[in-house]
């Protein structure tokens, strides 16, 4: 746990977060500022920067992930229409530094993303 990371908070308890799904290693809830219908982060419940450290470190918590992501879709009844973003950097709109996947879903998805 990194004291000053938010996500870190929100799985602590610390800073409550509206948790719809969690599994041993990850953690999801609702993104406070919903960019669509359904939009839930998955975060590995250990601290990560980013998706490339969590491959590297812990593979086994990005699998967490992964089906955390899976889980959420299928409860939300996106019927298997969504789309999983890892934002990697400030210049690709990471602004909380702790690994997390958006899942979004629930109308339809451009292409390309802004
Ligand atoms: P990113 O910009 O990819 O790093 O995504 C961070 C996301 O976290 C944004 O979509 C924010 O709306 C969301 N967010 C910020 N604070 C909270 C919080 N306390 N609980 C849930 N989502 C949050």
């Amino acid at each position: 746990m990194e004291a000053e990371c938010l996500f870190c908070r929100v799985v602590s308890g610390e800073v409550p977060g509206d948790v719809v799904y969690e599994n041993d290693e990850a953690m999801a809830f609702r993104d406070v500022n919903p960019q669509a219908p359904t939009h839930v982060l998955v975060v590995p419940k250990e601290h990560y920067a980013n998706l490339a450290e969590l491959a590297g470190s812990a593979p086994e918590a990005l699998t967490a992930v992964a089906r955390a992501a899976g889980e959420v879709a299928a409860r939300e009844s996106l019927d298997g229409n969504y789309r999983v973003v890892f934002n990697t950097g400030a210049g690709a709109g990471q602004s909380v530094f702790h690994c997390h996947a958006h899942v979004l879903g629930g109308r339809s998805l451009g292409w390309p993303p802004g």
